[in-house]
């Protein structure tokens, strides 16, 4: 039997990255859509044979459980929904995947966390980087210390946000600005890349010069890191300037990424030679990494599970919390 799967919310990223996904893997079947936008309804409903009793919208929400084909719902809705949708799923008693950043807060993560406990069911966080081969290489050279011990890692991950109106820039939908959208990457890489959390961080926010946009969340943030090997993360994430790049430098070697995070095609080269991996459409990957995880009878791997959310999202507020206080260093 296929898994049912919801989406929750038919934004771009459901729509042209996710399901394609969804299609392309054995593991998953496309049974029911959340949306508050009823246009958006008759083409997938035809597309996928969808029940009517399996359209939801966000007034109905609770009704998921009475739909037995859904196993597990994929909420796709702003930053700062996610915890409540997914909170709602759980106590329908519906298994939960939620884009990243997993929330808008650590409070709201850990409530994901303890409602899926709850209601025995699984969480697993869209960190589709976890799935892609380069990215999985890359973990792999810091297990295996292929470069040595890495001891400095320097990422950026940026884009130009235009639109004004876009949910993005709001801070109750966002959460943040390119920190919690794109900045987060670069975090988690530096995490996965050592394979150690780390203990400290000092961070400061970039000029506002757009005070339309800008107005309430951070137009860049730059940040360092300090991890417990004394190995030094220096970090930049933007919705001003489109930019790309991740490194990491050991005593025996390098290796460096760009395009790195985005859906690619991924480009790699170490002090070894170019990097040959497979280049493939990461959501497919990623829906065949999960659909194992939640046919599984084991608890979703920590790498990608609310724990890891919780993890990153605990280091994206202490780089609020230091940038706020003008580059106080935080000790995690
Ligand atoms: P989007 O704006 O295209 O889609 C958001 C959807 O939420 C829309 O369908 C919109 O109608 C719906 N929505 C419901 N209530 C809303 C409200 N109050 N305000 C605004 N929209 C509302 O955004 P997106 O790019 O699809 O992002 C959705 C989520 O997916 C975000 O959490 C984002 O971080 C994540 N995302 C992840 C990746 C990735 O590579 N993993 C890439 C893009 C987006």
């Amino acid at each position: 039997k296929k898994l049912g799967i919801a989406l929750v919310g038919l934004g771009y990223y459901a729509v042209n990255k996710i399901l394609p996904g969804v299609d392309e893997s054995p593991y998953w079947e496309l049974k029911g859509i959340v949306t508050g936008t009823p246009s958006k309804i008759p083409a997938l409903k035809e597309k996928y044979n969808l029940k009517d009793e399996n359209i939801l919208n966000y007034d109905n929400y609770a009704n998921l459980a009475n739909c037995p084909d859904i196993d597990v719902v994929y909420v796709c809705l702003p930053n700062g929904m996610h915890a409540e949708y997914s909170i709602k799923a759980a106590n329908a008693g519906k298994h939960v995947i939620t884009e990243k950043p997993m929330a808008n807060t650590p409070q709201e993560c850990e409530d994901m966390i303890k409602a899926c406990k709850k209601n025995n069911v699984k969480l697993a966080v869209g960190y589709r980087c976890h799935f892609e081969p380069f990215n999985l290489e890359l973990m792999r050279y810091g297990r295996e210390n292929t470069f040595g011990k890495i001891n400095y890692i320097q990422s950026m991950f940026g884009w130009t946000a235009g639109d004004p109106k876009m949910w993005r820039l709001n801070k109750e939908l966002g959460g943040g600005g390119p920190l919690m959208d794109v900045g987060i990457y670069s975090i988690n890489a530096a995490r996965y890349t050592k394979g150690m959390e780390p203990r400290s961080v000092v961070a400061h926010f970039g000029p506002v010069t757009d005070k339309t946009r800008f107005s309430e969340v951070e137009e860049s943030v730059s940040w360092h890191m300090e991890f417990p090997d004394d190995t030094v993360f220096t970090g930049f994430t933007t919705y001003n300037t489109n930019v790309e790049k991740f490194q990491a430098y050991g005593d025996k070697g390098w290796v460096e990424m760009g395009p790195a995070f985005s859906y690619g095609p991924i480009v790699g080269n170490t002090s070894k030679g170019k990097m040959d991996m497979e280049v493939v459409y990461h959501q497919t990957y990623q829906m065949n990494g999960m659909g194992a995880m939640f046919l599984s009878s084991d608890p979703i791997p920590d790498h990608c599970s609310g724990v890891e959310g919780l993890k990153d999202m605990k280091i994206i507020s202490a780089i609020y919390e230091s940038a706020e206080a003008g580059g106080k260093k935080i000790m995690l």
